[in-house]
């Protein structure tokens, strides 16, 4: 029987607002549904008549606020930016002091602090939570990273922690129902309070940094077994789906082998070879790198996939420009069938060494935005809630779960023993790999900056003393001496007769 207040409520009916609204009803909670489309509202409630909890259509905010048991809890899933504006000056109107708004739509921090502080002024309490996993995870279960109000999230935990993903306690490998839709028994669930205001969004913008940078280390290890070894991509597809049963176990290694196995319904050609190679983006990678900018901190393997993105985008110049400037011939290997397999486990651990240093690249950044913004981050947990949900899923998370929790202060991911020895056995192969692509004129952006962050990161001296006495050659801006204490600078008049 229908409840006389819904325990929540739900604003923007598109993709993911439908699926996150029929996980919350599968679990239990009756919420209420509104759609500035109101014919999107009332075809939704009537497609779905039988959840557990119940659906209650309504068609204007003032019903929508009257349909729900307090505090109100309202979760906005409409368009980031301006829409999300729209919906929440529409819900100050028609809520009261104490009820709780929360934003699950992918927001820039920056936007998720202004509106908490405003809404806080107005009574109003705000949380800003990434929903990661697409519209999959929102219906059966997402990875979700709240942030804003601590006491307003207590209201909500009790829904998060049932419809997000679930993992397994020990092994961190993600949970499934009996069958799609229902519920899983058991099992960890993937969220956990972040942190103070935007901090929720911000760990979403950077999960999805990662993400980026995840998805451009795969094309470039397939793009070299292409070249290097002219692999068809159903043979590449049995590699991918061997890889996913060791190190590199992912949600992305998984899809990628599927993708590869794919046959064109019209052409029966494998579809990858048909699908035109431009990439779209629509701006978190984008965000995080220029965050990892203003912020000063090194985080070039995410920034290259953006890049990456911007340079196949431009498909008609890119032709043109392959008919005048050249590079080396590209000779197709034949090696032994012994050879072969190694270059393949070579590319493979080439994978795996940059991925973990796009991975401690996300965690650099997210370590340097607590110390601007005032947060405090649990990283061990951060990892702990991606394991399941969320794209970026993979075995590996439980490692670094792993590593933070063996050292919560952990400088960098890299000084972990773990990744640090597993770098150590690999990358003779990763720099083999770098290589051969350099020599080949095949382009392995993420690769090579990988690379070149673990050995920048490593170097306990690198070229910017050269760099800082040009600066202050040409613009007096000072030096330190390798023979003086920190914190003394120096000038002299270049060029200095002495
Ligand atoms: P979307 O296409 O981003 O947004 C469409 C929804 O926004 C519709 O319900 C639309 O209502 C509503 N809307 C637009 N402008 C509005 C306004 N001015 N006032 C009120 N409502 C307005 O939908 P989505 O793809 O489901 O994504 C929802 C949010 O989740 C976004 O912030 C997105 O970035 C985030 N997200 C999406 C994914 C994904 O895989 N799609 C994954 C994670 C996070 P009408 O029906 O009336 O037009």
């Amino acid at each position: 029987m229908a409840k006389e207040r819904s325990d929540i409520g739900l604003i923007g009916l598109a993709v993911m607002g439908q699926n996150l609204a029929l996980n919350i009803a599968d679990h239990g909670f009756q919420i209420s549904v509104y759609n500035r489309t109101t014919e999107k509202t009332e075809k939704f409630v009537a497609e779905n008549p039988d959840t557990p909890g119940g659906l209650v259509a309504t068609t204007t905010l003032k019903a929508f606020a009257a349909s729900l048991a307090r505090p109100r809890k309202a979760i906005i899933l409409v368009q980031a930016g301006r829409p999300t504006d729209a919906v929440i000056d529409g819900l100050c109107e028609v809520f009261e002091p104490g009820d709780i708004i929360i934003d699950g739509g992918n927001a820039l921090w920056t936007d998720t602090i202004r509106r908490e502080k405003a809404l806080k002024e107005k009574g109003f309490l705000f949380i800003g939570s990434g929903v990661s996993g697409g519209e999959e995870g929102a219906r059966f279960g997402p990875s979700l990273m709240p942030g804003g109000d601590r006491d307003a999230f207590k209201h909500l935990e009790p829904i998060w922690k049932a419809i997000a993903a679930k993992v397994d306690k020990t092994t961190g490998k993600p949970l499934l129902g009996a069958a799609p839709g229902k519920p899983v028994k058991g099992g960890v669930p993937c969220t956990t309070y972040i942190g103070e205001n935007g901090a929720g969004h911000y760990v979403k913008m950077v999960h999805n940094g990662i993400e980026y940078g995840d998805m451009q280390m795969i094309c470039e290890a397939y793009d070299l077994m292409k070249g290097l070894l002219g692999l068809k991509p159903a043979e590449m597809g049995a590699i991918f789906s061997d890889w996913n049963e060791g190190v590199l176990d992912s949600f992305l290694i998984e899809i990628t082998a599927d993708i590869l196995k794919q046959k064109d319904p019209v052409t029966k050609k494998p579809l990858v070879d048909i699908v035109l190679d431009t990439a779209g983006q629509k701006g978190t990678g984008k965000w995080t790198s220029v965050n990892a900018l203003d912020m000063g901190v090194a985080a070039p393997t995410i920034a290259e996939s953006v890049f990456s993105r911007c340079l196949s985008a431009i498909k008609e110049e890119r032709v043109a420009a392959s008919k005048i400037l050249k590079g080396p011939k590209l000779e197709k290997l034949s090696p032994s069938p012994a050879k072969k397999k190694a270059l393949i486990e070579a590319i493979r651990d080439a994978l795996y060494c940059s991925k973990i240093c796009s991975y401690a690249q996300g965690f650099q950044l997210m370590r340097q935005a607590q110390d601007e913004f005032g947060w405090k981050l649990n990283f061990g947990k951060i990892a702990q809630i991606w394991r399941g949900g969320c794209i970026i899923r993979a075995a590996f998370l439980q490692k670094i779960t792993e590593a933070y929790a063996a050292n919560p202060r952990l400088a960098n991911l890299l000084l972990d023993p773990y990744f640090n020895k597993t770098i150590q056995a690999a990358q003779t192969n990763w720099r083999k790999v770098v290589s051969l692509a350099a020599e080949n004129g095949i382009p392995v952006p993420t690769f090579a900056s990988a690379l070149a962050y673990y050995d920048g990161y490593r170097s306990a001296r690198l070229p910017a003393n050269l760099l800082q006495a040009q600066r202050d050659y040409f613009g007096a801006h000072t030096y330190e001496r390798t023979d003086e204490k920190r914190g003394r600078f120096f000038h002299i008049d270049w060029p200095d007769p002495a």
